[in-house]
């Protein structure tokens, strides 16, 4: 039983998605949260939830979009959010590499820290080149359910991220990512779960990403850690468990 923790299948170039969602199936991914950027992405990540029983609603705001929204439609949509009862907040979190003003970020951020714990959900959080305040910011918070998706920090923070007992969620770009590699040797298996973040991060360089690919991850997962994939898909999947319950 295989788990799809962070995608996006409301984005384009999933025409074929009838058939994108089979494959998983038959892969054997029971799972999928896809996880809305925007307004719109969040609406249209509800009528995939309607429409294909794997899928499950995680709903935030990436960095790039909340910038361009003022406090009241960010209240409003935060508002939306508690409604519509996901079963985790995001993509939320910082950018420093592509995406200006980090002070507006970091309210925006913590909006939606405080609304995954007031829901006791998980918080599925994109920190690259700002993994550190990222970290500092969800600790100050005292948060317990966090996954930190695609994470890109240093293995020092790693370590302090996993003594938190939150997860990392890995995408098939480990196949050819060294540094995911080096993050799956240094954590503990019990903290570890698996993403594609499709239509992104696929094990081809250039591909389409999908949800049956987090076997591929899964692959690379045993490898390192020297079990059978069997035995990585079912501590993966009692992760799964432990965080969703
Ligand atoms: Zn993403």
């Amino acid at each position: 039983m295989l788990v799809d923790i962070h995608c996006h299948l409301d984005f384009e170039g999933f025409n074929d998605l009838n058939e994108v969602i089979e494959r998983a199936k038959g892969a054997g991914v029971i799972f999928i949260i896809n996880n809305g950027i925007s307004k719109k992405s969040n609406r249209k990540t509800l009528e995939l939830v309607g429409k294909y029983d794997v899928i499950k609603p995680a709903l935030g705001l990436y960095p790039d979009e909340a910038l361009k929204m003022n406090d009241r439609q960010i209240k409003s949509e935060i508002e939306f959010i508690k409604k519509s009862k996901p079963i985790a907040i995001g993509e939320v979190g910082l950018d420093g590499m592509r995406v200006p003003n980090m002070i507006r970020q970091k309210e925006v951020f913590q909006k939606f820290i405080d609304l995954a714990k007031e829901l006791d959900i998980p918080i599925i959080v994109h920190s690259r080149q700002a993994e550190e305040t990222a970290v500092e910011m969800l600790e100050k918070s005292k948060v317990k359910k966090v996954i930190m998706h695609c994470f890109n920090g240093s293995l020092k923070l790693a370590k302090r991220i996993e003594k938190h007992g939150w997860y990392f969620s890995i995408p098939p770009i480990i196949c050819y990512a060294n540094q995911f590699k080096d993050l799956v040797k240094e954590v503990s298996s019990n903290y570890l779960l698996t993403e594609t973040d499709s239509p992104f991060l696929s094990h081809e360089k250039g591909k389409r990403n999908e949800p049956m690919n987090v076997k591929e991850t899964l692959k690379v997962i045993a490898e390192i850690k020297q079990i059978e994939v069997e035995e990585a898909e079912k501590i993966i999947f009692m992760n799964y468990k432990r965080l969703f319950g």
